[in-house]
């Protein structure tokens, strides 16, 4: 066997070993290779295994996008709903069964817009759901315009001059909103994301994780791997998430912190 063919062989082997496929569904993922979100997908099933949550009470609901097509990728309940009503729906799922693990799944299209008036009652009413806003700055399913999130200038063949509009910042709209979990985190660090989803999992109430994406197949000049790989940094030790004027005032400065951002007990 080549060596080629022995690493290969020696990843499927711990891969298997560690069941790294057991939250994961028969169907592996349509996204095009290299998408920033399969370092998400290992993140959350990294995070639903090692938490030994039983995959019959926990509910993926996405809405719709490239984002939207998760819950046909993971081996647990799952709804794939309509654009932008992940969050209304998921908690209709939490409150018909608070036993429920309940993630919500969306792009920044999603999210951003058609959802965007979702986002401060959730985070109001501290609901206890668990949301994956999927961030690459680009509408990826419909072959690349620019997003909410995307900078001004962002030049895409739907907007061939540039954007004009200026970008919303998902991680300072689910402070002002008044959040009381708030972590941004990198697509290309599935570890550090299971780690955050594992604290998030556990806070009691509404956690959002804003992450930090890439789309590659259109958008060659901002959130690209290469970027992110040097604009992305982890929070420093001496942050305090605790402190939520710190917190907003950090954002305010740093749109590519990685880590837990803010968290309020209680
Ligand atoms: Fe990922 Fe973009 Fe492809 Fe969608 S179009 S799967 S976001 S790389
Ligand atoms: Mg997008």
């Amino acid at each position: 066997m080549k060596t080629s063919g022995r690493v290969l062989a020696a990843k499927v082997n711990s891969i298997k070993e560690e069941a790294l496929f057991a939250v994961r569904s028969d169907n592996l993922p349509i996204w095009c290779p290299g998408c920033g979100y399969f370092g998400i997908h290992q993140g959350l099933n990294q995070a639903i295994q090692q938490l030994g949550l039983p995959r019959h009470e926990v509910v993926v609901v996405s809405g719709i996008g490239c984002a939207g097509r998760y819950p046909f990728f993971s081996n647990t309940y799952g709804l794939h709903t309509v654009h932008g009503r992940t969050l209304p729906v998921a908690t209709g799922v939490k409150l018909a069964n608070p036993k429920l693990t309940v993630f919500a799944v969306g792009g920044d299209g999603d999210g951003l817009a058609i959802g965007g008036g979702h986002l401060p009652h959730i985070a109001r009413r501290n609901f206890d759901v668990n949301y994956l806003l999927f961030d690459n700055s680009i509408y990826g399913l419909t072959k690349g315009q620019p997003s909410p999130s995307s900078p001004t200038g962002f030049k895409t063949k739907a907007s061939p001059s540039g954007s004009f509009e200026a970008p919303l910042n998902a991680s300072l709209l689910a402070l002002a909103h008044g959040a009381s979990f708030v972590a941004r985190l990198f697509a290309g660090d599935p570890n550090g994301i299971a780690d955050a989803l594992m604290e998030g999992i556990r806070h009691p109430g509404y956690a959002i994780f804003h992450l930090l994406s890439t789309c590659l197949t259109f958008d060659k000049q901002f959130k690209t791997w290469e970027n992110l790989k040097k604009w992305v940094h982890p929070l420093s030790a001496n942050y305090d998430p605790t402190d939520y004027k710190a917190a907003m005032a950090h954002v305010l400065e740093d749109d590519f912190s990685t880590g837990i951002l803010y968290r309020r007990d209680g």
